[in-house]
């Protein structure tokens, strides 16, 4: 093969892959959230604790800063949250419905949206497998709290969730508002809730992150994330925007950190037409409000 072959294969390949990306994904022209709103902030929760570093085989110590979460975090964070009327969405792997059962419940009967986030904290290759595991995550969220769960944060295949009655996820960062997203083949859309690294409490609190080494610990002081976020939020506000903060209980749990949270929330507060609802009212709005074009 020639270099000009060689050159005209690898842009064929380019474009090939430009035009799959395309036909999965769909963004919102001229989004605009209800009268009077200028911003919507979700706050999310992560209710990981233990399961994903077991998963990646992690340390025992790394282990027993999970159960901090399921311990003591999330009930920090339902507090905090109920305390300054912030509807947060818990995403919450299946199996946590074994481990720490009343603070979803407690969570639920505070008027928070508990959703998936996947059995195990990982999604099967094999699709027969993922597709149990997507039943076995949704029953145990219904039979905790005694609804059915709508939302997931996962790589789930849509049209595994779509049958399961999911209508929204919340992963990714392709844009900063809200957009739908379709399976590989181009069908079964879903609208996605956005959320990026730079308003993830674990990029700057947790310690080993990911197994990461020494000179990659990330233990950044609450004021300056104070800042960061606070200068995330101000940008998006600006624009009439979206902000998806992502939290875990096991990292955010800490009390230096929820005393930050609590003074962001307060200064977010000071601006007229911020909403603070839970990722489902969101999802409804968008899907109604502006429907995908086809699927
Ligand atoms: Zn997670």
């Amino acid at each position: 093969m020639t270099d000009t072959e060689q050159l005209t294969r690898e842009l064929d390949e380019l474009e090939t892959a430009a035009k799959a990306y395309d036909a999965q994904h769909e963004f919102i022209e001229d989004f605009a959230w209800p009268e009077g709103t200028q911003i919507a902030v979700n706050f999310t929760c992560d209710f990981d604790t233990m399961l994903f570093r077991r998963y990646l085989e992690e340390t025992p110590m790394q282990l027993a800063q999970g159960e901090f979460g399921g311990r003591v975090g999330i009930w920090r964070l339902i507090e905090l949250f109920s305390g300054n009327d912030v509807t947060a969405t818990i995403f919450t792997p299946g199996r946590i419905c074994e481990l720490y059962p009343q603070s979803l419940v407690a969570a639920h009967k505070a008027g928070f949206e508990i959703a998936d986030h996947m059995w195990e904290h990982h999604v099967p290759k094999d699709m027969q497998l993922e597709h149990d595991h997507i039943q076995k995550s949704t029953s145990a969220l219904e039979n905790t709290v005694g609804k059915r769960p709508i939302g997931t944060r996962s790589r789930h295949t849509n049209s595994l969730l779509l049958e399961e009655g999911y209508i929204y996820n919340s992963h990714g960062s392709a844009a900063h508002l809200p957009y739908y997203e379709r399976d590989a083949d181009g069908e079964n859309c879903m609208i996605n809730l956005p959320f990026h690294y730079a308003i993830d409490d674990a990029m700057f609190f947790s310690f080993a992150w990911l197994s990461s080494e020494n000179a990659a610990q990330r233990i950044t002081d609450p004021n300056r994330v104070l800042d960061l976020w606070w200068d995330a939020f101000d940008q998006q506000y600006r624009q009439g925007g979206y902000l998806n903060i992502c939290l875990h209980p096991f990292v955010s749990g800490r009390a230096m950190r929820i005393e930050m949270l609590d003074r962001l929330i307060a200064r977010m507060k000071t601006r007229p037409g911020v909403w603070f609802p839970s990722c489902e009212t969101v999802a409804r709005y968008c899907l109604g409000t502006f429907p995908a074009k086809e699927g």
